[in-house]
């Protein structure tokens, strides 16, 4: 048996893949001289717009200031109150609290997704301007009734995609729906880049007008600033690298994704490995295959002294880390289910460079460390 460790990404891997057609976009960029928010942005944005059916979609310098530029885009006030998940990267509430905003943490379901009765129980008792959902480990929420629930409420609704590219809700595409949907382009997402980026896409043109001048210091017009914005633009260089390397694979790569997560679920589904059932978790663009397990880190020593990488999304619920204490935020009802996830949840190694022996070495290892 091969010792070789089985880890969580490879981007050598992608690199010796994807390696010309990464070279001939960095040296058409650097060829064009050229290299902020020229033509390989424009080009990219219009390809990533049709990606969603978005009229709009504009890139920035990661997914955390997409969500940021978003909700000020879409007019949040400080002290505004946004629904979110407590389960989810740090990143999101982050740019909740960076746009003034004051998070509501809503308790999850047994996919790990915002819970949406729990939702519009929150909606009932509070007012809140801005829900902020997450499609967790590439899983889709229902758009259906959070368009219905928005509709009823008047909530402004933007969703976090970062980790649900080219994921679809009965049709209906993740980040398309919301009055803005944002993604990322950090290396280990679905459409990752060789560095940081990401995306906002929106169809209301005051608010892609916003976002517009909010990348790139509140310009209205060359010299004229009309608000206070940030420097958050994307890179030519990466705009070009997603476009021509990364963005015509992503469908591959999904692919390629979504057959090892169901190879983990057939050969490991037990009373001891609980996997996410439902619609949504056979729509997952399986960004991660989570699954759940007595104890978590029992089970990630033994799988590395087995030589293979599990990690934990996410190991702390967001209102229980340290930053918060210095933050304005409320819990609504309990965080039972959320807590529950942090507990039991673990990641085994997802992506598209995985071969079926290294699948069938990580189902071999977990196996035996369940
Ligand atoms: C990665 C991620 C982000 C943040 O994206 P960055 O590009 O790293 O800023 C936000 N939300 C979720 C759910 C993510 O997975």
């Amino acid at each position: 048996m091969s010792t070789a460790s089985v880890n969580f990404n490879a981007f050598d891997r992608l690199y010796a893949e994807r390696s010309s057609d990464i070279l001939n976009a960095v040296d058409g960029v650097g060829r064009s001289g050229w290299f902020i928010l020229g033509k390989e942005v424009l080009a990219f944005e219009e390809e990533l717009a049709r990606l969603v059916g978005a009229r709009h979609a504009i890139g920035v310098a990661n997914g955390m200031d997409a969500l940021t530029l978003a909700l000020a885009a879409l007019g949040l006030r400080p002290g505004d109150l946004v629904a979110t998940t407590p389960l989810s990267a740090f990143a999101t509430t982050l740019a909740i609290l960076r746009a003034g905003g004051v998070p509501v943490f809503v308790d999850v379901d047994d996919q790990g997704l915002m819970d949406l009765d729990a939702l519009e129980d929150c909606l009932r008792a509070r007012s809140c301007r801005f829900v902020l959902p997450v499609h967790l480990y590439g899983q889709p929420l229902d758009l259906d009734r959070l368009d219905a629930l928005r509709a009823g409420h008047g909530f402004k609704l933007v969703e976090d995609a970062a980790q649900a590219i080219g994921a679809r809700w009965r049709g209906r595409a993740c980040g398309g729906v919301g009055d803005a949907g944002c993604t990322s382009f950090y290396p280990t997402k679905n459409l990752g880049a060789l560095g940081d980026g990401g995306a906002v896409w929106t169809s209301d043109a005051e608010a892609a007008e916003a976002v517009r001048r909010g990348r790139d210091y509140g310009q209205s017009a060359k010299y004229v600033h009309a608000e206070i914005g940030m420097n958050s633009r994307l890179d030519e260089l990466h705009a070009a690298i997603l476009r021509r390397a990364m963005l015509p694979r992503l469908e591959q790569d999904t692919s390629a994704r979504r057959r090892v997560a169901a190879e983990y679920r057939r050969r490991l589904a037990s009373p001891r490995a609980r996997f996410p059932k439902g619609a949504s978790a056979e729509a997952s663009v399986s960004h991660l295959a989570p699954m759940r397990v007595a104890s978590p880190d029992g089970f990630i020593a033994a799988m590395k002294s087995k030589g293979v990488e599990v990690l934990r999304h996410y190991p702390r619920l967001i209102p229980d880390q340290p930053a918060m204490a210095e933050a304005e935020f409320v819990i609504h009802g309990g965080l039972e289910k959320a807590r529950d996830w942090s507990e039991h949840a673990v990641s085994l190694p997802c992506h598209p460079f995985l071969t079926p022996e290294e699948v069938d070495r990580v189902c071999v290892a977990s196996l035996e460390s369940l």
